[in-house]
């Protein structure tokens, strides 16, 4: 446990999360002068830390690069006082008005309100061996592990925007990315429909799962099930990379705050959970849009929320 005096201190806004809702609320929480710590597990700035380019988000014509804002956001919260502690927090209760957080490495945070930000991780595919294969050949992040893979052949599993944009980033190191979906239609935008199917390492394969990896040392093969016809196909390759949504983080909230059957916290028109001083951001929340300036947008919100109520209980 760290000094008597973190535990002591009651910080008047204490922020879960630090992906682009958290640390835009704990930017917006410090420059109204409230004392605020955000804790994160991993690194600044959540699923945008593992993106390439984000060419959405307003200000930047040429696009920026997720690490490179994501940095940019931790440093501008911590401008205005933000304290960022990179530690995991397993459990939140309430005593009184006050909230108590613990830390799984140094103790108990206290502070009058929380902002749940602690948005959602990708999804697996829950076939055989995906799991012992993951780092020798599967894989969740092209930005992580695209370079791994010069001149190889690799599928990229989904039809969402994530599937297609990271099966394009592959297309820089990987000589063919086939990109294998379940239906017949891609989800993913237009602007990036075009761009994957225009480009000559891009391939696809329809109506079709992938129902196991194989594969000793490395991956070598997919066992792919074309769900119409039923018919299989073995397919080399030395790659697979898993886009098939995302799932929220919210089993600390379990218990907590309400959360909806999906496991989404659920929250009022002011981003208010069930629990008065308790409010919620970015993806962890029940109606979200997933993009990065809407995460944003919620963090902002979040920290105006959370200001007026330490205003009316003070
Ligand atoms: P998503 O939009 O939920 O798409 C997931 C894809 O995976 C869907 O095509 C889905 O198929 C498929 N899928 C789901 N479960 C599956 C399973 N068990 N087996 C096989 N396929 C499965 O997720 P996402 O692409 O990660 O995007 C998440 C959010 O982030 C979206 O709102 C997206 O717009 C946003 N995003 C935006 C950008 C951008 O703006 N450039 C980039 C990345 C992500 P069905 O289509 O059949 O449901």
């Amino acid at each position: 446990m760290k000094s008597e005096a973190i535990e002591k201190k009651v910080h008047d806004v204490m922020i879960i999360g630090g992906g682009g809702a958290g640390l835009t609320a704990a930017l917006y929480t410090s420059r109204a002068n409230l004392s605020t710590i955000l804790f994160e597990k991993l690194v600044p700035g959540g699923q945008i830390a593992s993106t390439d380019m984000v060419e959405n988000y307003p200000g930047f014509v040429d696009g920026v690069l997720g690490p490179e804002i994501a940095q940019k956001m931790e440093a501008q919260a911590v401008r205005y006082g933000a304290r960022i502690a990179y530690e995991e927090i397993t459990g939140l209760s309430r005593k009184g008005n006050i909230f108590e957080a613990k830390s799984a490495s140094s103790g108990k945070y206290l502070a009058r309100t929380v902002i749940l930000a602690m948005g959602a991780s990708f999804r697996m595919l829950g076939v055989p061996n995906e799991k012992q294969l993951t780092g020798k050949g599967v894989s969740y992040c092209a930005t992580c592990d695209g370079a791994f893979f010069k001149g190889k052949e690799v599928i990229a599993v989904g039809g969402g925007d994530s599937a297609l944009q990271e099966g394009l980033f592959l297309t820089r190191f990987a000589e063919r990315v086939t990109i294998v979906h379940r239906r017949d239609a891609l989800r993913a935008s237009p602007i990036l429909q075009e761009r994957a199917k225009m480009n000559p390492k891009i391939s696809f394969i329809w109506d079709t799962v992938v129902d196991k990896i194989e594969g000793e040392r490395n991956v070598t093969h997919v066992l792919l099930r074309n769900i119409k016809d039923g018919g299989i196909q073995k397919l080399p390759v030395d790659g697979v990379f898993v886009f098939i949504g995302h799932d929220p983080n919210s089993g600390l909230a379990k218990g907590f705050v309400g959360l909806n059957e999906k496991g989404y916290v659920v929250t009022d028109s002011h981003l208010a959970t069930s629990v008065p001083g308790v409010f919620a951001a970015g993806e962890v929340r029940e109606g979200a849009v997933r993009q990065l300036v809407s995460a944003c947008g919620e963090g902002c919100a979040a920290a105006l929320e959370a200001q007026a109520y330490l205003d009316d209980h003070r």
